[in-house]
């Protein structure tokens, strides 16, 4: 904290103030806060690095405005694989530091973007490695060929189950996407104390409530009709594939005698390169319309949106009963 003021050199004055800024990247306007110092005696103010770098956080702003890919996804993307930045970089074909100056928030070209969007699609990173010898066949390659192989059974044994017909009213127009859920959960589970049953009712007023916004849902989930609520179609699988996907997520067992539960744990802070700016909007409104129910109080209100009221036992929901709910 800065106490002295350097232009009147008083310290009585100084307070820290938040203030819109925008800026200009590659001709377009950005707008985000900034927090400076002030000087109430002679009303200057002054950045300071200890405040945040606004570059930083204006470039981050951008590059979600335009889907691009953050810093921490490709350093969470290399590390996933053990690989080094020169094992990547030498893959991709890009020059000696420029992937290290992207993973420390430089803002990528284009054609560069377009690159790492594709390579971190587990069948594109396959196709990458098989396409050049002599890294298919260095030992180091082959582990992360084994790993990519895994996820990719994985990811297609998903489409099996939930995406053999096309987008439609029960998955709210939207094939089912295991990364999407796995954000998602990160969402509500980082930092707090969620049981899986809570989970389950967050998840159904998430998707419900962005499609009735946006006439799609975040995750793609079905929701069934069950005696304890909307609960996702088939979740015991979707859970299991969400936790061996993603390693951040976790669940623990908590056992109060008569009451037994799981808590649902995020290891590590989380980033949601999944979710766009409206799916982002939705999860905060629902976080923070639930944050002190209970998984009973979100329960009974579940039970009363047309949606379950209108639906049988063990019957799927069509996201078209979104349309009468609402957060009020
Ligand atoms: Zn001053």
């Amino acid at each position: 904290m800065l106490n002295q003021c350097p232009t009147c050199e008083k310290t009585t004055g100084m307070e820290i103030i938040h203030r819109l800024q925008d800026f200009e990247i590659k001709g377009e306007k950005v707008t985000i806060e900034v927090s400076l110092y002030h000087c109430k005696e002679c009303d200057s103010v002054f950045s300071a690095k200890e405040l945040g770098d606004p570059f930083k956080t204006a470039y981050d702003k951008y590059r979600q405005q335009k889907g691009m890919v953050q810093p921490e996804e490709i350093v969470k993307f290399r590390k996933k694989y053990g690989l080094t930045q020169k094992d990547l970089s030498d893959l991709l074909g890009f020059g000696g530091i420029t992937l290290s100056r992207y993973e420390n928030g430089a803002l990528q070209d284009l054609a560069h973007d377009h690159i790492l969007k594709l390579a971190m699609e587990p069948r594109n990173f396959i196709e990458l490695i098989l396409q050049n010898p002599t890294f298919a066949q260095d030992q180091k390659w082959k582990s992360v060929l084994f790993k990519l192989n895994e996820e990719l059974s994985l990811i297609e044994h998903v489409d099996m189950l939930f995406n053999k017909t096309p987008p439609d009213e029960f998955n709210g127009f939207t094939p089912l996407k295991i990364s999407k859920v796995a954000d998602v959960i990160k969402y509500f589970c980082y930092n707090r104390n969620i049981y899986k049953t809570k989970l389950m009712k967050l998840l159904f007023y998430s998707d419900f409530i962005h499609f009735k916004n946006y006439k799609h849902s975040i995750t793609g989930l079905r929701y069934a009709h069950l005696p304890y609520g909307p609960v996702p179609d088939g979740y015991e699988l979707i859970l299991g594939a969400v936790l061996k996907s993603d390693p951040n997520i976790k669940l623990e067992p908590v056992d109060f005698g008569e009451y037994s539960g799981e808590l649902v744990k995020i290891v590590d802070p989380p980033i949601f390169g999944n979710l766009s700016e409206t799916e982002l909007d939705v999860l905060k409104n629902v976080s923070s319309k639930f944050e002190y129910f209970s998984s009973k109080a979100i329960s009974i209100k579940s039970h009363k949106e047309d949606a379950y009221k209108g639906t049988n036992n063990s019957e799927l929901i069509s996201y078209i009963f979104a349309d009468g709910m609402s957060l009020e």
